[in-house]
């Protein structure tokens, strides 16, 4: 039975840095502490919610329930086919420590996704990415417990249904599975993803860089661009790219002309919410304690003593000036609790 700790503070267990508590926190190390807190607490009728390093998460109130935060750990390789390897780690294993980890080992695939914050176990749930690469490129399938059969799981991808920065665990069954352990499909060879348009400028002079080069290289344009959330609370982008029809892009773009855009696989066409931000006059704004970061708008960050209440205030006005503005509504990425 895992200890339960009471009236805990979540303030070292959320990136924005804010100083909530929880009723009761657990964080069981394996799957027979984690099924004994079914005998402890009752998930069907009192609330709960997993947490890995709450990279990802603004705490809006106190939470009146569990907290429960998967301790998981460890690294096995379990199947190795000529090149192609099979990963088995841990729900609490660090996501960049398990990124540096692999790359060392000559374990390749996952160099564009360094130094993304939280845990392994957490990754799945937005399908985490960047720089042309996302979690599920390499996925393998995940264990979980089942809060519905109340038994443990074994996921594919096709039953994990990935999209863009959203899966299962985030769209249609949000806290009905408790991840604890991911399988990775990587690589001995690597394959290098070195198209991603700031990624290619970075690399100018390094045409065919190692894994190890490529993870630098990232690691150094993303402390560049983005806050570390031990100086600056924050949780990285706070909003989604909005995905528009053709129609919809072309009718912005006789008022914008300069509009970006991607079009991704579906059709779809991508605007960077960083923009229109931006051109909505709110980059590098500030209210108090809370602003748009200076070199990334789409960044919200806690500038010191800011409550959860005033980051989705401040929140809600970005998103009231985007939509007069463009007709866009933003879709929030982090998760208000
Ligand atoms: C500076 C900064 C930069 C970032 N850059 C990126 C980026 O480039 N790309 C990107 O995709 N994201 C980015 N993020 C967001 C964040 O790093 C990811 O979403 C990460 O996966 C969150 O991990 P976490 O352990 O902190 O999750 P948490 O914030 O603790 O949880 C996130 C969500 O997952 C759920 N959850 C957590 N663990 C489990 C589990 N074991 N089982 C079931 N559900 C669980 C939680 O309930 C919550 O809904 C960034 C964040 C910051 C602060």
């Amino acid at each position: 039975m895992p200890a339960i700790r009471k009236n805990f503070s979540l303030k070292d267990h959320n990136s924005f840095g804010i100083d909530a508590r929880t009723a009761l926190y657990a964080a069981p190390e394996n799957i027979e502490q984690l099924s004994d807190l079914f005998d402890h607490y009752d998930f069907k009728t009192q609330p709960y919610l997993v947490i890995g390093e709450g990279s990802n998460i603004l705490f809006k109130d106190d939470f009146e329930g569990l907290v429960v935060n998967p301790g998981m750990r460890g690294v096995d390789l379990i199947e190795k086919k000529g090149e192609e390897l099979l990963v088995r780690v841990g729900a609490a294993e660090n996501w960049d420590q398990w990124v540096a980890h692999a790359t060392q080992q000559g374990w390749f695939g996952l160099e564009n996704l360094s130094l993304i914050p939280g845990s392994v176990g957490s990754a799945p749930v937005q399908n985490i990415g960047a720089y042309g690469v996302e979690f599920k490129d390499h996925f393998g399938w995940l264990e979980a417990w089942d809060l519905e059969q109340q038994k443990q799981v074994r996921l594919t991808g096709a039953q994990c249904r990935f999209g863009y920065r959203t899966s299962i665990f985030k769209a249609e069954y949000p806290g009905r599975y408790i991840i604890t352990h991911v399988a990775f499909r990587l690589n001995k060879k690597p394959h290098l993803k070195l198209d991603y348009g700031p990624l290619k400028e970075a690399l100018f002079s390094s045409r065919s860089p190692s894994p190890m080069e490529l993870r630098k290289v990232i690691i150094s344009i993303r402390q560049q661009k983005l806050p570390d959330p031990r100086d600056f609370g924050n949780a990285g982008s706070f909003f989604k790219n909005p995905l528009v029809a053709r129609t919809i892009y072309e009718s912005l773009k006789i008022n914008f002309p300069e509009i970006p855009h991607f079009q991704d696989a579906n059709g779809h066409f991508k605007i960077p919410a960083a923009w229109l931000i931006e051109k909505a006059g709110w980059k590098g704004k500030r209210i108090g304690n809370v602003g748009t970061w200076p070199k990334q708008p789409l960044v919200i960050v806690n500038y010191g003593g800011a409550s959860g209440k005033e980051v989705v205030d401040f929140s809600e006005r970005i998103r009231n000036v985007v939509e007069e503005k463009f007709g866009l509504l933003l879709e929030r990425e982090v998760n208000v609790i």
